[in-house]
């Protein structure tokens, strides 16, 4: 099996392969979240905490519906009402729940690089929610997962990611995963929602929507990220829409068959069409959902194993 990691925090390490691995194990999760009776006993006797120190809705049941699909007790920690919000930092609250000892921790964090920091004071596997704008690797792990069920592959295809890429973790994973992968991508977005160093990710940078939309097999919408802006980003949300609004008419421009994404929550008539977003002939957003969890699974699924074997390893030591 090519994985091999402690954690989950971002794209950034993954090699094709450990990426391939984790698709491969979450089509078989997508079987089984088919059947009538979901359950498997790969977490059986483990511990999973669910962190969210910023909202989510999708994520966070998600996480919450896998870990439970797969046995694991599950605990949601109310981070509003927690001893975050009377002044404990990050760490203590980190360490407080090690003592615990969890054995999957999911964390979403408003700040950058705030995941990463808490996975170098536990024992535990921990997988990034979110941080910031940093990276939201099962984001784009269950995109990717969706793009190869409907388009047969993960390879040569052209994507367009449009809109508030500035202010987007799912933006920055998506392109590091897709561009892994071997595809043509580009970055649609006006140039006050489009950061400096992301050519470099080997993206073609495109202004105008009708254009960068030109023969698209894919169309990744992105949200107006309104509570990470604190300027004024765009002139109106009328403008921005009859700009960069994905509508009938802006979609002609991608290929006939070219599918639609959008990783919720969705600003209808603000990014995206609510018929376009609702046509189930184009768009893939439930699906995304159902890949959600299968993605999930797997990941857990793995982490879990490597950490199995790590405690095996240091259990056989102890005893030469
Ligand atoms: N749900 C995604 C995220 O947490 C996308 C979004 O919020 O726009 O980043």
């Amino acid at each position: 099996m090519a994985f091999h990691a402690r954690h989950l925090l971002g794209i950034e390490p993954l090699s094709p392969m450990e990426i391939t691995t984790i698709l491969d194990l979450a089509d078989r999760y997508v079987d089984l979240n088919r059947r009538t009776v979901k359950q498997s006993d790969t977490l059986a006797g483990m511990t999973q905490i669910n962190m969210f120190f910023e909202n989510s809705t999708r994520t966070q049941s998600s996480f919450e519906i896998a870990g439970k699909r797969l046995g694991a007790d599950v605990m949601n920690m109310n981070m509003a009402t927690s001893s975050v919000k009377k002044g404990e930092t990050l760490i203590d609250t980190a360490m407080t729940l090690n003592a615990m000892h969890p054995d999957l921790l999911v964390v979403r964090h408003g700040a950058s690089g705030a995941v990463n920091l808490l996975a170098s004071k536990v024992n535990c596997a921990v997988l990034n929610a979110g941080d910031g704008r940093h990276e939201h690797p099962t984001q784009a792990l269950l995109d990717a997962l969706t793009i190869r069920r409907a388009k047969g592959r993960i390879d040569r295809l052209t994507i367009a990611i449009c809109g508030d890429v500035a202010h987007s973790r799912v933006a920055r994973s998506n392109l590091i995963l897709l561009g892994k992968m071997g595809n043509n991508l580009r970055l649609i977005g006006p140039p006050t929602l489009m950061p400096s160093g992301f050519a470099e990710l080997g993206a073609t940078i495109i202004e105008d929507m009708r254009e960068g939309l030109k023969g698209a097999d894919v169309v990744m919408m992105l949200r107006l990220q309104k509570e990470r802006m604190d300027g004024g980003f765009i002139p109106s949300m009328r403008e921005y829409y009859h700009r960069y609004g994905l509508d009938a008419e802006k979609l002609a421009y991608a290929k006939p068959d070219a599918i639609v994404m959008h990783p919720g929550p969705m600003n209808r008539g603000v990014e995206i069409d609510g018929e376009i977003a609702d046509d189930i002939n184009r768009s893939v957003i439930q699906d995304q959902v159902e890949m959600g969890v299968a993605v999930r699974m797997a990941c857990m699924d793995l982490l879990a194993r490597n950490l199995r074997s790590e405690r095996g390893r240091r259990i056989a030591e102890s005893y030469v």
